[in-house]
């Protein structure tokens, strides 16, 4: 790893500025907003107990919803920052403007140890637009710069990327560094067999990690509705499946390029079926390579898919799972991709990531997560790894000469 780390840096009495990612999903009750999972923000104390253990003043700085570059207070970091207080059980202090006077008075009064968070820098349309005025009043916060924020870094913002070039040193966060260690690290050269789970909805968001993975998987479990698209492209019946026309031509491709490389690419051998998608619903098996039957929608994969993907799962050495293999946000369409994941909790052998915003979702709806070996904090920042494809967020941090 070439790039520079928190742990590389003098931080002590320093002004740390620190970019996290903390756009964790909310509800509103009884005119209040409440964190519904606080797994992003729980992954960043790493980062920030250890600067404020080295005497750090750590500044933090976040994006949280899509407030498209005007004020707007319910996009406002207000309840994050409570929510953080209560988790380092320290004060948070909350500045309500991200860059100016407001902030730069809050910070010349820090003491080593303290924690600034600043609003929601999507509050200012220059964010997103990676303005370099922008980005150099957000560097002149702090000393120093540290990148946290993976599930940001696919994006070339002013605080994920453009301020780097005005701040002193740019490092990577542990949790960066995590990120990086398993979704580039060790799948550099992967235990073999490499095993990789691809599901989800469409082919079309997954094309580059299927070709960029294609050089080194052994084998491809396939599954979710794209796997549909590969049944219209070998001729199987879909019914009502979700199917993308404009990619069936692609879907032979792969598949030749699969046969070409000598990686196996399984697909369901059988599906569950059903022509109700609700919580309610009584799907059925599909008949063995028999597609699925005419006005019926593919919702998981079948009994027989499952048992031969288990087999394979418990053979692999490194196993690379991104999208669930059926609707599992009901539950009788969740079959398939409950029994996936506690394929791989049995599999205490292999290195098992799981990559991608819904497939995380899943294995912790099944209270698998602390089977797996590494979790993924970043849906698209980890597929645009995955793909091969150099992080801005990255790019931008100094190197470790
Ligand atoms: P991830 O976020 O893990 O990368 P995706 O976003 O690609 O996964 O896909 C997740 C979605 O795919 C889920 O909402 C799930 O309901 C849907 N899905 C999975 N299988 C099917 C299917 N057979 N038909 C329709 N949708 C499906
Ligand atoms: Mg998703």
């Amino acid at each position: 790893m070439s790039k520079l780390s928190v742990r590389d840096l003098d931080v002590s009495g320093k002004r740390v500025l620190v970019r996290v990612d903390f756009n964790v999903p909310t509800e509103e009750r009884e005119g209040h907003l409440h964190i519904t999972d606080d797994t992003r923000i729980r992954e960043s104390l790493p980062t920030i107990s250890a600067l404020r253990e080295r005497g750090a003043k750590v500044i933090l700085m976040a994006h949280f919803g899509r407030p498209k570059g005007k004020v707007n207070p319910k996009y406002s970091l207000r309840t994050v920052a409570d929510h953080l207080h209560t988790l380092i059980n320290h004060p948070v202090i909350f500045s309500h403007d991200v860059i100016g006077v407001v902030p730069e008075k809050i910070i010349s009064h820090m003491h080593n140890g303290d924690v600034v968070l600043l609003e929601n820098v999507r509050f200012h349309a220059e964010e997103e637009a990676n303005d370099p005025v922008f980005a150099q009043a957000l560097a002149k916060l702090g000393d120093v710069y540290v990148n946290d924020a993976f599930g940001a870094a696919h994006r070339a913002h002013a605080s994920t990327a453009g301020i780097a070039r005005f701040a002193g040193q740019s490092a990577m966060g542990l949790l960066m560094e995590k990120e990086l260690q398993y979704l580039e690290g060790e799948l550099a050269s992967p235990a073999k067999p490499f095993l990789v789970i691809l599901g989800g909805s469409k082919v079309s968001d997954k094309i580059g990690v299927i070709k960029s993975l294609m050089e080194k998987a052994n084998v491809f479990l396939i599954g979710g509705a794209m796997a549909y698209t590969f049944f219209r492209a070998l001729g199987i019946p879909t019914g009502n499946s979700r199917v993308e026309a404009d990619k069936v031509d692609l879907a032979h491709e792969l598949l030749a390029l699969a046969k070409e490389k000598g990686v196996r690419f399984l697909l369901p051998v059988d599906n569950l079926e059903t022509q109700e998608i609700s919580a309610t619903a009584t799907p059925q098996p599909t008949k063995i390579n028999g597609g699925v039957t005419d006005g019926f929608e593919a919702v998981d994969i079948g009994p027989e898919t499952i048992a031969l993907y288990s087999s394979e799962i418990a053979k692999a050495k490194t196993i690379l799972w991104n999208g669930p293999v059926g609707i599992f946000e009901l539950a009788p369409f969740a079959k398939g991709t409950r029994a996936l994941a506690e394929a791989l909790a049995a599999n205490t052998e292999a290195v098992t990531i799981i990559g991608g915003g819904d497939s995380v979702t899943a294995v912790k709806q099944f209270g698998l997560a602390d089977k797996m070996t590494f979790i993924s904090t970043g849906g698209g920042a980890s597929l645009e790894l995955l793909e091969g494809k150099t992080l801005p967020g990255v790019a931008a941090l100094s190197e470790n000469a």
